[in-house]
């Protein structure tokens, strides 16, 4: 096995299906940290001041930038983060298009005029100054556009941290951003670590808004540390999502896509599906077609075209999950995983009798799946709602009312409906409960990122 140093100073970026050392990362300091927010501060003056055509024309050349190079950061994040090659190059794809339809939103950031007696009364979306963006290693590229973009395009700057494990790609977007003729100091890309680094962004005065994206616990701590300054917070965090089939949907097609809603991304997806619940008098039939669509997700290099699933994103995360599947664990069936280097782990199903066992309450962030029996839409519901998260899920039903009542029900930011899809850069992604704070993506992030100021002008002497 390689040996792999992790100071402060340096980091080895490891490929995780190989094993192998990728580049060491210069990890930046707090008086690094500090240097660039001062930078972003000043250069904020001026960003603002951009008129709207030219700020959006600069975000539209950013996202031919980051079209120009797709391939180079799809095999980059190949190698840093594991992710299949269709994944990848999908992400980086996702990143350009949230640039393109940002570039729209300077010349739109309308504020309102209101009646009002004695003169004219306004408001303006005033961008907030310089905002931090704390990324996890699940999904870098798009977390990171999720946050930058939408930022940058309100009229503030931005530092960026991203996961000590996977900086490559942010870094490379750092770059592209100069390319396109950003300037300096506007979006600065900071590796290190979240203890020096992130915590920076939160302590220091000129960050005048977080946006974090990463586990409950910390977010917790991100949060109670941005309320010393009041400072803005954007919260993404965990994740328990239920894939609810009833008896009355296309059985076939919900069995078939289940495992890709849970074992994309090798499970390491704040959004998946990792309950199964399952109409009890159609338990046994489910899971019949469950064994071969699980046995059929290609586990394999993830460089492949035809890869589905990649290894997991380090030894340790590899130890978190596989204490999910204990030798005495309820295992239904697995798929199948690589021998050799890589932290590979396949595919696996559990049916737990008890639904208090922690495969099917916590957050295992890995492939491994739990299928529950439910009695009817009530308990549905119930066990749906019984955890702390809310963020994602699923609902399989043909009856149009049962899956608006139950859409209703279930307390989570997104929902789909006979599909699993999650996030689209045009419609607005966020948690309930202890699953998030605030909502990305879609019309609804520019709120997060300005500030409404009220002039009132008067027109009587
Ligand atoms: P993590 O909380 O350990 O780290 C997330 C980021 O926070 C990293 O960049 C890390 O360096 C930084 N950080 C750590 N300590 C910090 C501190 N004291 N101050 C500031 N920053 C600090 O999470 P992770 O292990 O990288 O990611 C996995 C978690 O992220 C999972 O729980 C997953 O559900 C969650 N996640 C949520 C979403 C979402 O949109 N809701 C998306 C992806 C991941």
């Amino acid at each position: 096995m390689t040996t792999v140093s992790t100071s402060d100073a340096a980091y080895d970026v490891i490929n995780p299906a190989t094993e192998q050392i990728v580049r060491t990362v210069a990890m930046a300091d707090a008086a690094a940290a500090d240097a660039a927010i001062v930078r972003a501060r000043g250069a904020f003056d001026s960003w603002r001041r951009i008129a709207p055509a030219d700020r959006g024309r600069l975000l539209r050349r950013f996202a031919e930038q980051v079209d120009a190079h797709l391939e180079e950061l799809a095999q980059l994040e190949v190698a840093n983060a594991g992710h299949t090659i269709s994944n990848a190059r999908w992400e980086a794809g996702n990143v350009r298009d949230v640039l393109t339809y940002y570039s729209a939103a300077p010349e739109r950031l309308f504020g309102r005029q209101i009646p009002v007696a004695g003169g004219v009364d306004i408001t303006f979306k005033e961008p907030l100054g310089v905002v931090g963006v704390i990324v996890p290693w699940n999904f870098p590229m798009p977390i990171a556009g999720w946050g930058f973009v939408p930022a940058l395009a309100a009229g503030n700057t931005v530092v960026l941290k991203p996961a000590e494990l996977t900086p490559l790609t942010a870094m490379r977007l750092g770059e592209l951003a100069l390319d396109a003729g950003i300037p300096e100091g506007v979006f600065t890309v900071l590796p290190g670590k979240g203890s020096i680094v992130g915590q920076r962004f939160v302590d220091h005065m000129d960050v005048r808004k977080i946006v974090f994206t990463g586990s409950t616990e910390v977010g917790k701590a991100v949060m109670a540390g941005c309320a010393q300054h009041v400072k803005r917070v954007t919260l993404e965090l965990g994740g328990k999502s239920a894939n609810v089939v009833f008896a009355d949907s296309d059985l076939e097609k919900a069995a078939a896509t289940a495992p890709y809603a849970v074992f994309d991304n090798a499970g390491q997806d704040c959004c998946a599906r990792s309950r199964i619940l399952v109409e009890r008098r159609v338990f046994d039939r489910f899971m019949e077609l469950l064994e071969p669509a699980v046995q059929g997700v290609r586990v394999e290099d993830p460089g492949l075209d035809t890869a589905e699933m990649g290894p997991l994103i380090s030894r340790k995360q590899w130890d978190t999950v596989a204490s999910y599947v204990p030798d005495d664990a309820p295992v239904a069936f697995r798929g199948s995983a690589p021998e050799g280097p890589g932290f590979w782990f396949a595919p696996t199903v559990l049916t737990p009798a008890d639904p208090r066992d922690r495969a099917v309450t916590e957050e295992i962030f890995g492939p491994v799946v739990s299928v529950v029996p439910f009695e009817d839409e009530a308990d549905a519901i119930r066990l749906a709602n019984d955890g702390p998260y809310g963020l994602s899920g699923s609902i399989w039903t043909n009856d149009l009312g049962r899956a608006f009542r139950v859409a209703r029900g279930i307390e989570t930011g997104n929902l789909s409906v006979n599909s699993h899809s999650s996030v689209r850069y045009s419609t607005p992604f966020g948690g309930f409960k202890s699953s998030g704070l605030g909502r990305e993506l879609g019309p609804d992030a520019l709120d997060s990122f300005t500030d409404v100021k009220n002039v009132f002008l008067a027109t009587e002497g």
